[in-house]
This record gives structure tokens, sequence and C-alpha cells, in this order.
């Protein structure tokens, strides 16, 4: 068996172009959606992240504010940045990026965002919304999964999902969303992490695998069922000299060996990624459009 290459990438240009076109209209109207981005330091994977999330805002049509602020700067002064986008009439949605330089601030930083405009749904109240199943900002990643998954023709409904995983922006939503009775979800959901003494024995048994820990290729092709559905969203960098940036990036599964044992994989990268941008646009739109009424 030859794995379905999930391909975000081109999955995300889809959406992309639909957005890009409801922008287009939004913005006919009186309303161009904007996203106010605000970096404190120079973390390289943060600034490429943030150097991302503009250039697909531009390229759909979305106005993009950044705001640079140095590593020193205070919990003040960086309350005062948000406080500045919330009130912002042209700013719809609000992302900062994280880690923060001092990441005991991050909890009080997200929650000054005003509810209406956190397209990345980290405020507590969006967090509640979705756990009670009512409309909110959904995370940017687990939703560009769910939807990942049903663009590329792949049923969740009914099947056994076993997420590896429990963070506050990717495992612990993302299982919460598929255990949901929607279109997106109605799936078995069983959720391991460092608790959990053998992993393999679950994801063995999983019909969707979906890995989000953060550790190179943890995820073996032996612990996967043959046909299984593998979503891997790990990003990790691996030392490799042969490369021009002296790293190469590979994911929380086995890519390799599993392309023969799998029904459907997502590749590390090109898989996930392109799909957790989309998401946020999808969301400032979303939050542009509610402005109308
Ligand atoms: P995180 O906050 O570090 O959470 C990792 C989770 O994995 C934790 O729940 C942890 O368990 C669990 N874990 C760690 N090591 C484990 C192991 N050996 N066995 C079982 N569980 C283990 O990470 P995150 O923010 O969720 O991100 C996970 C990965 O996805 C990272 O590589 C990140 O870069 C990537 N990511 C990618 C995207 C994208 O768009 N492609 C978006 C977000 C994140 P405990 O709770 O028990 O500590």
């Amino acid at each position: 068996m030859t794995a379905q290459r999930l391909d975000g990438k081109a999955v995300a240009a889809e959406l992309r172009q639909e957005i890009k076109q409801e922008t287009e209209v939004l913005t006919q109207k009186g309303v161009r959606p904007g996203l106010g981005v605000i970096l404190v330091g120079d973390d390289p994977a943060s600034r490429s992240y943030v150097s991302a999330k503009e250039r697909a805002c531009e390229e759909a049509g979305i106005l993009s504010r950044e705001i640079k602020m140095p590593a020193s700067s205070t919990k003040e002064e960086i309350l005062a940045k948000v406080a500045a986008l919330n009130a912002a009439e042209d700013i719809h949605g609000i992302l900062v990026q994280l880690p923060l330089p001092d990441s005991s601030i991050e909890e009080e930083v997200l929650q000054t965002i005003l509810p209406e405009k956190d397209v990345d749904g980290f405020h507590p109240v969006n967090v509640g919304r979705m756990m009670l199943g009512l409309p909110a900002y959904l995370p940017c990643t687990p939703h560009g999964i769910l939807h990942l998954l049903k663009r590329s023709g792949i049923e969740v409904k009914g099947k056994h999902v076993v997420v590896v995983g429990r963070s506050n922006i990717v495992g612990r939503p993302l299982a919460n969303l598929l255990s949901q009775k929607s279109d997106l979800g109605n799936a078995t959901v069983t959720v391991c992490h460092t608790g959990t003494p053998d992993i393999g024995a679950f994801t063995r048994e999983a019909d969707v695998v979906v890995a989000a820990v953060g550790r190179p290729e943890v995820i073996t092709a032996d612990m996967v069922k043959e046909g299984a559905v593998i979503v891997d969203v790990g990003v990790n960098r691996v030392e490799d000299a042969s490369r021009p940036r002296g790293f190469r990036l590979v994911g929380d599964c086995e890519y390799g060996p599993m392309l023969e044992k799998v029904s459907a994989i997502t590749p590390v990268p090109g898989g996930v990624g392109p799909m957790t941008i989309t998401m946020l646009l999808y969301n400032t739109l979303e939050s542009a459009r509610r402005t109308l009424g």
C-alpha cells in the first residue's frame, strides 16, 4: 500500500483562494479584514512564523499590521499594545506570537485580547464556547486539521481517533472537537500523553492517529495499524550538516516506513502547517464579517 499524501499546501491554497474572494467582497462593502500581530523579541522561529502569516495576509488581501517589540519589553508595555489593537477599528483579529520571552505573562496577555478579536482562539471565552459547542473562534491548528481531513475525503465520524499530546493549543482542543456531535467530529477519541504507560497499545488500535508531541519520529511505524490515517502535527528541527541551514524538519512520526503501511499521511513540512495559517485568515475574515452584523 502506498499512502495518500494529505497535501496541506494544496488544500490550504484552495481555501485561501476562497478567503481572498470573500475578502474582496467585504472590502468592496467598506470593511477590509485586518490582522494585528505582536512579536516580542527576535526568536528566529517566531520571526519566520510571523513573516509567513504576514505574507499569507497580503496574498489574501487582508491588512496586516506588525508590532515589533524588544525582548526587554515589560508586561505593561505589551498590554498597552494589545489594548491599542483592541481599540483599532481597522483591526479585526489580534495575534500575539508565542512563546513570549517571559512565558509567565502569556496567560495575562492572551486574556487581554478582546474575545471577539481573539482569532487564535486561545481566550478562555472562546475555549469555553468551543467546549460547549457554541459559535467561537476555533484554535487554528485543530480547526485546520479537521478541514484538511474533510477536504481530503477522510471521514472521522464513527472512527477511533488517538490523539497523542494534550497541549492547550493542539491536542486538547482537537480531542474536544473530534468528539463533538458535529459535521467535522463524531469520532471516538482517546488522548495519550506522558502519563500513558504504553502509547503503542492505543495507537495500534486507532483508525486515525494524530501526533502532537514535539519529539522527532517518536511514533514509529510499528505503533500504527495497517491502513490507518496519520496526521503529523510535530515540527522538529534535526541537525543535518548536509542542509544549507544545518538542520532539516521532521515530524513526530516515522514518515518513510509509514508510507508503505498506512492509507494516508500528512508530510512535514507541507501537511498541517499551511492549514494552521489558513485558519488564522479564516478567523480574521469571520471577525470582519461580524462587524457588518
Ligand atoms: P507541547 O505544548 O509541548 O505539548 C506536547 C504534548 O505532547 C504534551 O501534552 C506532552 O505531554 C506530550 N508529550 C511530550 N512528549 C511525549 C512523549 N514522549 N510521549 C507522549 N506524549 C508526549 O506542544 P504543542 O504546542 O502541542 O506542539 C506539538 C508539536 O506540534 C510541536 O512539534 C510543535 O512545533 C508542533 N506544532 C505544529 C503546528 C503546525 O501548524 N504545524 C502548530 C502547533 C504546534 P504532557 O502533557 O504529559 O507533558
